[in-house]
């Protein structure tokens, strides 16, 4: 079976809305290679399709950073399929609306309703705590999974396939999937050659608010009241701000210009020296960083789409972050990797005959690289769109986003 006959089996539907809870007459064992939320994903989607899946972590412990994720609609319709929905519901804020504002004076230039409106994508639009979706996704995979923690994997046989941790023990499987994030090793085991992810030149600094702090000041407390995702463009910057964990807490995203961060979720930042970056920010502004206590900093980074996601053994494969990091400025790093998994365990469902495994993975790069790629590609492109210096392009920009907005709001 060509790896066409099984892309266009599957349509050119990225969601893959076709499972149907179908096994896999022949149950292989994949080795995952990270526990992150693609991971994660994976591990579920796989064990669902009938298989027997390790997921391999360096970490000592499973968890996420103390931040918000935005989850689209192309997320939570899988999610829910999954079983999540009630589960999100109490854990997550749904927007009402997207803002966007102009960064010293606050004004609002553009405006698209959200809320329920969002239920015609087939799902609702989420703004969720990392550490809260992670659990989510954690527990949802667990009772499937071998998870083995302090497991780094520094060696792959991609033929056998085999990895080897840096305890020297070797785990044998049928087929790896590398989704070690955006320094993956798998990543370089499959092209045989090193990478590396590129600098993107912006920085984000990450903290939050209890809500509690901001509904005693009366300029802050209408962000709780309305929950929206709201964006304050500025040259060379911008700052995001939305409400998580059921409105308890409010949080901050601020995107500018690196001056030597370093790539790791769990970087600590200086919070005056955030405050410094964002001071010619409108007064609300000033307020909200005047009570953040500590902040997160990572250095943003992705790559041009590469050539493959799958080792020429046929028995390796890439997934999330490791295969398409990208700028933040969509909010689909995570989606993307968790329609790579939904992609995945539905091809894999398939699975009768081991001759069909080369074959399928060819399939899911197939149906996953060219969208991908244009969301790497439109998330650099909100960079410039979103970080114009002031003067006539930001003036055409916002000129364009008030005449969206004045339509919308008639
Ligand atoms: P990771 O989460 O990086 O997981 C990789 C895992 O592999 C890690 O646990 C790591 O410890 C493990 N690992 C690495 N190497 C090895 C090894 N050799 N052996 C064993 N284990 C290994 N996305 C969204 O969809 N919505 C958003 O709103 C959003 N906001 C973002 C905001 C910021 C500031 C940033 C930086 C990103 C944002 N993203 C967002 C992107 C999203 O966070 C990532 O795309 C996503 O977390 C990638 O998941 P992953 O599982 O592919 O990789």
């Amino acid at each position: 079976v060509s790896a066409d006959q099984f892309a266009n089996a599957e349509g050119v539907s990225h969601t893959l809305n076709l499972y149907n809870g179908r096994k896999a007459s022949l149950s292989l064992h994949v080795i995952i290679v990270g526990c992150g939320l693609g991971g994660l994903a994976a591990a579920h989607c796989l064990a669902q399709a009938g298989h027997r899946v390790t997921v391999l972590e360096s970490a000592s412990a499973i968890g996420d950073v103390g931040a918000g994720i935005q989850v689209s609609p192309n997320v939570t319709r899988l999610l829910r399929r999954w079983g999540l929905g009630d589960a999100l519901e109490k854990i997550a804020v749904q927007p009402e609306a997207v803002v966007l504002r102009r960064y010293d004076t606050g004004e609002r230039v553009g405006y698209t309703k959200w809320g329920t409106r969002m239920l015609e994508y087939g799902a609702p639009y989420y703004h969720i705590h990392r550490a809260d979706f992670h659990k989510l996704l954690y527990d949802l995979a667990a009772p499937n999974m071998n998870l083995r923690l302090k497991a780094t994997v520094v060696h792959v046989d991609p033929d056998a396939p085999s990895v080897t941790l840096s305890s020297g023990e070797v785990v044998h499987g049928d087929l790896v999937v590398g989704a070690d994030g955006v320094k993956s090793y798998i990543q370089q085991v499959v092209l045989g050659r090193a990478n590396p992810a590129q600098a993107t030149g912006d920085a984000a600094y990450r903290a939050i608010i209890p809500s509690s702090v901001m509904a005693k000041d009366p300029d802050l407390k209408p962000f709780l009241d309305e929950p929206e995702m709201t964006a304050w463009m500025a040259p060379g910057r911008h700052l995001m701000a939305y409400c998580i964990r059921a409105r308890k807490e409010f949080n901050l995203v601020l995107l500018h210009p690196d001056d030597g961060s370093v790539e790791s979720w769990t970087a600590e930042g200086s919070a005056d020296r955030m405050r410094q970056d964002f001071s010619d920010f409108e007064p609300r502004i000033q307020k909200m960083l005047s009570y953040v206590q500590s902040t997160l900093k990572w250095r943003l980074m992705d790559r041009q789409p590469l050539e493959t996601w799958v080792h020429r053994s046929g028995k390796i494969v890439l997934l999330g972050d490791a295969c398409h990091p990208m700028l933040p400025y969509r909010a689909q790093g995570a989606a993307m990797a968790i329609e790579d998994a939904a992609v995945l365990g539905n091809l894999f469902s398939h699975l009768s005959d081991r001759s069909q495994i080369a074959p399928l993975l060819h399939a899911y790069e197939r149906l996953r690289l060219p969208r991908t790629s244009d969301t790497q590609a439109s998330s650099r492109l909100n960079q410039k769109i979103f970080h114009l210096p002031d003067g006539p392009d930001q003036q055409r920009r916002d000129s364009e986003m008030r005449e969206a907005m004045e339509a919308e709001l008639r």
